[in-house]
């Protein structure tokens, strides 16, 4: 358990507290209780713990970047992108053509000395030497592209971090996944504007597994869109990472922290 905040707002005192349980624990539904008869507003936020092992047995594991350590950056700071291939009601399928830039006048940048990894609406960042470390893996499918940093008035700077880079994306997961809203999707493109909820469990069928990579982007775009096809006030979410082990491990021992590091389940095909 873990206070959060402690504040006094408007003459009331507003407490936040953090408690982490196992879902069978007995002081779970006790805890549930306490809080109804108390009348204390809460969030239950559900998810799943894996042990090393089942990561090591994954076929692959889905990279889910939590809200720690967002870098601001896309579209609306110079970033460049082919549209030809967008849906044009959520842009899902925007193709970035140029180097990531993330907005350098922003209070985000600074998360960028405080992590060996960030992430900017699931592009990942990498320092230099996990970069180095990546690249001496030799990790199919990956390749590295610049980070510049964009500031009003100023040649954008070209930044020591680099971007991963994906070449395969996976075809659309099975159905069968669970944690996602598959009603939730774009109506036009059905890739885009996905919403989930937790535990998420990501289903592939075998045959959607020949030819992925050590390095994959998924094909669905996740949660929230801003979109009416100008670049310039665009927000969107790329689709997760999608990595074999051999990258999940490389992280871990490069003690990088602020994902959810979820493996794949293989569903017989339908
Ligand atoms: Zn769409």
């Amino acid at each position: 358990m873990s206070v959060v905040s402690d504040i006094e707002l408007y003459g009331k005192r507003s407490v936040t507290v953090f408690v982490t349980l196992d879902v069978v624990d007995p002081r779970f539904a006790l805890l549930q209780k306490l809080l109804l008869s108390y009348k204390v507003d809460w969030l239950d936020q559900r998810w799943d713990d894996y042990t090393d092992e089942e990561y090591e047995a994954a076929p692959l594991i889905v990279v889910q970047a939590l809200s720690e350590h967002h870098v601001v950056g896309g579209p609306r700071f110079h970033t460049e992108y082919d549209l030809s291939k967008a849906c044009p009601a959520c842009g899902a399928g925007m193709r970035q053509t140029g180097a990531y830039t993330i907005d350098g006048a922003g209070a985000t940048a600074v998360g960028l000395g405080q992590s060996r990894v960030v992430h900017s609406y699931s592009e990942l960042l990498v320092d230099q030497p996990l970069a180095e470390t990546l690249a001496r893996a030799n990790l199919s499918g990956l390749s590295f592209r610049s980070v510049y940093a964009y500031q009003p008035d100023e040649v954008p700077m070209e930044l020591i971090w680099k971007q991963l880079w994906a070449h395969s994306t996976l075809p659309p997961m099975s159905p069968r996944s669970t944690g996602v809203d598959f009603d939730s999707a774009c109506k036009t493109c059905r890739r885009g504007k996905i919403e989930t909820t937790s535990p998420m469990r990501i289903a592939y069928r075998t045959r959607d597994l020949e030819g992925a990579q050590d390095v994959n982007r998924m094909w669905e775009h996740f949660g929230y869109v801003r979109w009416n096809g100008d670049l310039k006030t665009a927000v969107l979410w790329q689709p997760f990472f999608v990595v074999s082990p051999k990258v999940w491990r490389i992280f871990r021992d490069a003690g990088v922290s602020g994902f959810r590091w979820l493996p794949i389940r293989v569903v017989d095909d339908e």
